[in-house]
């Protein structure tokens, strides 16, 4: 687990949103709290045959907007705490970009690089059968998260798909093309970033033509988000995955650090052509803009106030400590948050749920001009609201998904 408490953070940020939406206690109360929690924890026989024993997890936090969404995360820290605020964060988040979802997040605490193919294919089958009475293509949609990829979300989808007697591409987004998954949907997370990093450098009066970027884990988000990055015309500094990092003030070929390095996880650092530096060096690189695209908790109290970039976008969830965010503040960082900036994931995922419920499909450039269309409008909705509370970009953020679902669960009413 994280030394920072994630639900507490998750929890502050509720609350200050409901103080500018002055709203009623007990409202605040269910929204603090998640529906539904499942604990599993199941058997998977190894590779050498030995029993080993996985703790895994299901939440979700509401679903008065529609059924729940949210990433699987496969990583030795996920605990129920961490995967709860998860779940909320991603009821925040459907509600800012206004898709009809409530938010949910499931994970199994396990590190991934010590498992075979096959030892990942059964925990996967197994997992999914354990949660399967809260998912479904009606109820619970997972996704990708960290530690999980588009080969395990096939093997989610035909788990599934085995019990229900017949093909349910539904009921899990992030899936190979040929199962049912949508084009633009392995960008479409970088490429919110990216989308919404362009919206803040008009506000900020940056252009992103030239301008120096900064990005923190260079895995699914972070690699694609350096390289949107760079076609728009900004010059990538600095880049890092969990081994450590690479600068260059002169700007790092991303394409040909992607090509030859993607396929190492961990690999980056050993590209020549750059100075090494630490993740906690990287993030205090002097730059335009910063992308934290790894994990929660990088940005807090100790670093905040050494932080040079203009404009943070946050490609990770929960990158940022809420006491980070009142020293980014007073210091004039534009911080956008990660409710909105890497919604572009959850979009293209609602994307790709519509076209499996229809079995019809989008090509890609529909894909990509509907989720660009829907972040800029987020994007201007959260601006608008960050002027008129004179307040911040997340506060904003989520004022306007706190009240989308406070609207919707008082609307529903309480049963019976
Ligand atoms: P990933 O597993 O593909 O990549 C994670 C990257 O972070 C890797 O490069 C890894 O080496 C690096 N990393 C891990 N620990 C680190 C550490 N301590 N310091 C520095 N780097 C570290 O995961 P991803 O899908 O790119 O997700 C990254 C973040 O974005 C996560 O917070 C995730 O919740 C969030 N996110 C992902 C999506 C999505 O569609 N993939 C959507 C929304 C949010």
């Amino acid at each position: 687990m994280s030394e920072y408490d994630v639900l507490d953070m998750a929890r502050r940020q509720l609350r200050e949103a409901a103080q500018h939406l002055d709203m009623d206690e007990g409202l605040v109360e269910v929204l603090s709290r998640p529906q539904k929690q499942l604990v599993v924890n199941f058997p998977v026989v190894m590779d050498n045959g030995e029993v080993a024993c996985f703790e895994g997890y299901r939440v979700q936090h509401n679903v008065s907007r529609g059924p729940s969404k949210g990433g699987l995360r496969y990583h030795p820290d996920v605990d129920l705490d961490e995967t709860t605020a998860l779940s909320m964060w991603m009821t925040w988040k459907c509600a800012v970009v206004n898709i009809p979802y409530g938010g949910a997040k499931g994970g199994v605490a396990v590190n991934v690089k010590r498992l075979s193919k096959r030892e990942l294919e059964k925990l996967t089958r197994r997992f999914t059968t354990e949660i399967s009475l809260l998912i479904g293509e009606r109820s619970d949609i997972p996704a990708p998260d960290i530690g999980t990829n588009a080969e395990v979300m096939g093997w989610i989808m035909d788990t599934y798909s085995m019990q229900a007697g017949h093909t349910v591409p539904g009921v899990v987004t992030g899936k190979p093309i040929h199962l049912g998954g949508s084009e633009g949907r392995v960008e479409a997370t970088g490429r919110g970033v990216i989308v919404t990093g362009i919206e803040a450098c008009d506000h900020f009066g940056i252009e992103m033509e030239g301008a120096r970027v900064a990005v923190q884990g260079f895995g699914n988000v972070g690699s694609v988000a350096a390289r949107l990055a760079q076609d728009a015309g900004a010059k990538i500094i600095a880049i890092s995955d969990h081994k450590g990092g690479l600068y260059n003030p002169k700007g790092l070929p991303i394409r040909q650090i992607c090509q030859k390095y993607a396929k190492f996880d961990g690999g980056i650092h050993r590209f020549k052509d750059a100075e090494e530096i630490t993740n906690e060096e990287l993030l205090e690189v002097d730059c335009d803009i910063l992308i934290p695209a790894a994990i929660a908790a990088q940005i807090t109290e100790q670093n905040a106030d050494r932080i040079k970039a203009k404009i943070i976008v946050e490609g990770a969830n929960g990158p940022t400590t809420p006491e980070a965010d009142r020293i980014l503040s007073d210091k004039g960082i534009l911080v956008v948050p990660d409710v909105l900036a890497n919604a572009g994931g959850v979009v293209a995922s609602y994307f790709e749920w519509v076209q499996d419920l229809q079995n019809f499909f989008w090509e890609e450039d529909e894909v990509n001009e509907k989720l660009s269309r829907i972040l800029r409008n987020a994007y201007a909705g959260v601006h608008h609201t960050m002027m008129q509370h004179k307040t911040d970009m997340r506060t904003a953020a989520m004022i306007i998904g706190v009240k989308r679902v406070a609207e919707a669960t008082f609307q529903r009413g309480i049963f019976p």
